[in-house]
């Protein structure tokens, strides 16, 4: 696993839960990749680990991602857990979205409903920046695919309780 380093002392940081007004807006993209954004993502890093260990005591399922308003910063950037490693990802671009994908979502943003399914795309090409400011391409498919759509979701203020009717019914 390729982590950003970072002397400075490492942090957990609360996580905003809905209603908070944090949630809601759209992220603005980061302009340069330096090493705010490296403290950044190494503090989101120590948020999601201590969050894994806490809610693997929990029945709640264990989180895979956090996206950067879910700690109270506006910008575009996602970490997701996906092929294997823990992915910073800045200012994505979706290439391609095909394919429908139905999976239980889980955020844990939202208390309010720990379980409901939600139609995503099987199968996502995303461009995007890593905490090097190196260009990737990514293509992931099924629940990896549903964990991007959900983490990117964040970004432009969306829960997965916003899909509401329009998600199908639980299985
Ligand atoms: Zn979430």
């Amino acid at each position: 696993m390729h982590l950003p380093v970072s002397t400075k002392k490492q942090n957990v940081l609360r996580i905003l839960e809905h209603p908070h007004p944090g949630l809601s807006g759209v992220s603005e993209e980061i302009v340069y990749v330096d090493d705010t954004v490296a403290s950044l993502i190494t503090d989101m890093i120590s948020t999601l680990q201590y969050r894994t260990l806490v809610d693997f005591f929990t029945v709640r399922s264990i989180p895979r991602g956090l996206a950067a308003p879910q700690v109270g910063i506006s910008k575009r950037l996602i970490l997701c857990g996906l092929h294997g490693s823990l992915k910073g990802m800045i200012n994505h671009e979706i290439i391609e979205r095909k394919e429908t994908y139905v999976d239980n979502d889980d955020c844990i943003s939202v208390k309010e409903e720990s379980k409901m399914y939600i139609k995503r795309s099987n199968h996502v090409t995303v461009k995007y920046k890593t905490p090097e400011n190196e260009e990737k391409l990514l293509v992931v498919r099924n629940d990896a695919a549903a964990l991007l759509e959900h983490e990117i979701d964040h970004l432009n203020g969306v829960l997965n309780i916003d899909y509401g009717e329009n998600s199908p019914p639980i299985k």
